[in-house]
């Protein structure tokens, strides 16, 4: 696990004054190591490993915590969670390409797309809180290894 990652969250919080209890801290690191988006159910099971007791409200406390605080992003589609690629700053939208094969999760920041969003929205006086965009389809990784199949 990339120490230096939780280093910084762990900053983060502390500036942030909210705290990084061990099961929030847990959750994360899962979430990290994971190479394709995690599921709760997934999540729990992962963490009964080092804490038995772990029951599904205390995984769903961390990931509402890590969401709160933009260290983790909900992919909507398949119902499950990804780290954020730059946490460090506050919360944003991101446009998410999965990978229906591997199940691997890239995430786009692009601002003139959520720009774009943003005054379509405007245009109909509509109060929004979330954009999903999330791209299906097939990663690089994947594709090359169906050419040479
Ligand atoms: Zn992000
Ligand atoms: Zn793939």
């Amino acid at each position: 696990m990339n120490q230096q990652l939780i280093q910084q969250v762990e900053d983060i919080c502390a500036t942030r004054g909210v705290r990084l209890t061990p099961q929030r801290r847990s959750v994360f690191v899962l979430i990290c190591e994971n190479k394709k988006a995690s599921s709760a159910y997934e999540l729990l099971e992962q963490l009964k490993a080092s804490e038995p007791k772990a029951k599904p409200p205390t995984v769903y406390r961390a990931l509402d915590f890590l969401l709160e605080q933009g260290f983790i992003h909900r992919v909507e589609s398949t119902n499950s969670f990804v780290s954020c690629c730059s946490f460090g700053e506050h919360k944003h939208f991101s446009h998410l390409l999965i990978c229906d094969k591997c199940g691997n999760v890239v995430e786009l920041q692009d601002d003139n797309l959520i720009a774009l969003l943003n005054s379509n929205v405007d245009k109909y006086g509509f109060q929004y809180s979330n954009h999903v965009i999330e791209s299906h389809g097939t990663c690089q990784t994947c594709s090359s290894l169906e050419d040479h199949t």
